[in-house]
């Protein structure tokens, strides 16, 4: 094809719409709602199939297949792609491709690293199998409801007839798809790159774990928005530069949240439309909507107001000189239209402020813990993934971000007082003990950077980086030499081989039961890999190499580390609602035995003995005589932990830097999910969205949470 030697295209550039095609009907927002995605350029097979994507266009309930878009076709690539238009589903698949593209652009670039989406489980149920791409559905469901599927590794678009609260808002009966709005789509694809990087937040263990997942979806859709210049401009302009009154940019999916009768969007950022006087008012934030709203989307829209506020206040203190020149002096702007120049310049600090709070969210997925995320711990995150890029916060991000999660109520938990100092998640031992026992690991991590550092191939990445988990073979560094594979041990065995485990130090700072011969005893399985044979098992999700480039240049290696364990608990509450544990159990397909916690003896726990003759998991067997009791379920527990390669003068040392934590051996927390999975339905998240909260965990949540929306 290319014979001339011209260099490849840097961007692939594809129109479609900002926000939905409502929007291109109405007067004041037909020009500005359509644009042209730049999207960094990959050659495309019909579909379009790239290398993180795969658009699929069967419609089950027309037991139709579309015909694929060519996006390498020669009248489309001279034209930016398909004109936008509703009626056709090739311009569909082109909408879906470039807003997904663009939210995976949009977190590598902040991640400073390509992403995976999580992988497959195989039958044997070890999580291996990599997943190259993601699959999408633009018409998988005849529904008002849009999906991640974890299982299926796929995003499922609904499209329905409209049902609108007054008839001028939409057509009714009018069809609304949801693949072709900009928000749905950027939301769905979050979910789908959240779960990629933790795929233990779609277990709901906490009132915050799935609404984090909402919550998280919406920040990004809500912040890409600002990367749009030219709808930037027209909200800046028309809103006289205040973007905390209502303005497109704030709001989610207006004519999905039309089209099933709302007066407005979906979602609102900064306010909502009174019922009574349907009028738009500001939300004001208050601390009891933390405490008492439960249902996901809801509380969801907390942890996003919270986010947002905090970028209304700095855009805010950035645009006050821009304010005072164009007032002249006084602060407030004369009558009448902004100069152009202004609102140039207004957009310029719109767009960085919002830049930096979109990267900084998304950074902070590094520094949350491995399972059971609370608001409180996303807090401590975002300020510990801002610290560690830069020390000085001059335009006083950090103090905002604190300030707005206050004035919700929402607080870590275990933290003395809201200062930046306390919120970092710094390791509070003083780890230099275990630096020296470190020492056979940094040649271990060593060599993992050395085979890493230069890959490109995410597949390539994923496979080198199994191997170094659960030890094996690397391939030589280049196929042309005869060097033979390389044989490793995987830092599973690396980890039990140091007497990092012996010290008890290592057991404190990760929250993880490593040592004693009563694991089992205490609901934790043990290995069956033969040279750990004894040993608790443990679970390593992540393990990753980061290149952090701070803003004075200098270049931080960090190896990003997730050990994990699970444990089986059993909780049994009293006519009060006193909620106590009563024992564990090994989490298996076949569970043998129950030890049920006796005795009160302070320093050492002494158990019963009961032997378990049935198969427990999935499904007990009722009326058998040997199950376990009521209130069984699975609890987790890790920790997250950071270390900083070459560390010390001589760059030949490490440091862990940070540990984020969730105790494996915490009763309070164990207490608190049983709450979640069992207690009565108003509080019990589980039984609401999952029906059965023992085997459902790990189906589908966000089918369930999604419909209508
Ligand atoms: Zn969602």
């Amino acid at each position: 094809m290319n014979n001339r030697n011209t260099p490849q295209p840097s961007y692939r550039k594809l129109q479609g719409y900002a926000f939905d095609p409502s929007l291109s009907i109405k007067i004041d927002t037909a020009l500005l709602n359509s644009m042209v995605y730049k999207i960094p350029w990959e050659c495309l097979q019909h579909g379009p199939v790239g290398d993180y994507l795969e658009v699929i266009d069967w419609d089950p309930s027309s037991k139709a297949f579309y015909r694929p878009v060519d996006l390498e076709d020669p009248a489309l690539l001279a034209q930016d792609g398909l004109p936008p238009s509703e009626s056709n589903p090739q311009f569909h698949q082109q909408m879906v491709y470039a807003v997904a593209m663009t939210t995976i652009k949009n977190f590598e670039k902040a991640l400073g690293r390509s992403i995976n989406w999580s992988p497959k489980r195989n039958p044997s149920g070890s999580e291996s199998e990599y997943v190259r791409r993601l699959r999408i559905y633009p018409h998988a469901l005849r529904e008002a409801n849009a999906y991640y599927s974890p299982i299926k590794k796929s995003v499922l678009f609904g499209y329905f007839d409209a049902t609108p609260e007054r008839p001028e808002m939409t057509m009714p009966g009018g069809t609304v798809y949801t693949c072709l709005s900009h928000d749905i789509i950027a939301h769905e694809i979050t979910h789908a790159l959240l779960d990629g990087m933790h795929r233990r937040y779609v277990e709901a263990t906490h009132e915050d774990s799935l609404a984090f997942h909402e919550a998280f979806a919406d920040i990004v859709a809500l912040f890409q928005h600002f990367t749009f210049d030219k709808v930037l401009e027209e909200q800046i302009a028309k809103t006289r530069g205040n973007l905390g009154s209502q303005n497109l940019l704030g709001q989610l999916a207006q004519e999905f949240g039309k089209a099933i009768g709302h007066y407005g969007s979906l979602r609102d950022a900064l306010g909502e439309i009174n019922r009574e006087t349907k009028l738009w008012e500001p939300k004001k934030p208050n601390t009891t909507d933390y405490q008492l709203i439960m249902e996901p989307h809801e509380r969801g829209s907390i942890l996003v107001s919270a986010i947002f506020e905090t970028f209304i206040n700095i855009y805010t203190r950035r645009i006050a000189d821009l304010q005072r020149i164009a007032s002249g002096g006084s602060g407030i702007l004369p009558e009448g239209s902004l100069h152009p120049d202004i609102v140039h310049r207004m957009a310029r600090e719109a767009s960085k402020s919002a830049g930096h709070i979109l990267r900084m969210c998304v950074r902070a997925l590094d520094y949350c813990p491995p399972m059971d995320i609370t608001y409180g711990d996303y807090l401590r995150a975002l300020i510990t993934a801002d610290y560690d890029m830069m020390q000085d916060d001059e335009k006083n991000y950090r103090i905002a971000l604190i300030e707005a999660f206050q004035r919700r109520g929402i607080y870590p938990e275990k933290i003395r007082n809201m200062s930046v100092e306390s919120l970092l998640c710094r390791t509070e031992e003083n780890t230099d003990q275990l630096e020296t026992k470190f020492k056979d690991l940094i040649e271990f991590f060593k060599l993992f950077k050395e085979k890493i550092s230069y890959l490109t191939d995410r597949e390539q990445i994923f496979n080198i980086t199994k191997t170094f988990i659960t030890g094996g073979r690397l391939p030589p560094a280049s196929a042309t030499n005869n060097l033979k594979p390389m044989a490793i041990s995987g830092l599973h065995e690396e980890l039990f081989r140091q007497d990092l485990i012996g010290s008890g130090d290592f057991e404190r700072i990760t929250g993880l039961i490593l040592k004693g011969d009563d694991v089992e005893q205490l609901g934790i399985g043990l290995s069956k890999i033969s040279w750990a044979k004894r040993k608790p098992k443990i679970e390593i999700h992540n393990f990753k190499l980061v290149n952090r480039v701070s803003p004075d240049g200098s270049v931080v290696n960090q190896i990003i580390l997730t050990i994990t364990q699970r444990r089986g608990v059993v909780c049994v509450e009293d006519d009060f609602g006193n909620v106590r544990v009563d024992g564990f159990y090994v989490p298996a397909f076949d569970v043998t035995h129950y030890y049920k916690k006796t005795g009160n003896n302070p320093t050492r726990q002494e158990f019963t003995l009961t032997k378990i003759n049935k198969r427990v998991t999935p499904d007990p067997v009722p009326g058998s005589e040997a199950v376990l009791p009521d209130g069984y379920f699975i609890f987790r527990g890790g920790s997250t932990l950071i270390f900083d390669l070459d560390y010390g003068a001589s760059r030949d040392k490490m440091k862990l830097k940070y540990a984020i934590t969730k105790n494996i051996d915490d009763e309070e927390r164990m207490k608190k999910q049983y709450r979640i999975m069992f207690g009565t339905p108003d509080n019990s998240l589980n039984a609401t969205y999952f029906g059965d909260a023992k085997t459902n965990l790990e189906a589908e949540p966000f089918a369930i949470i999604h419909k209508a929306l």
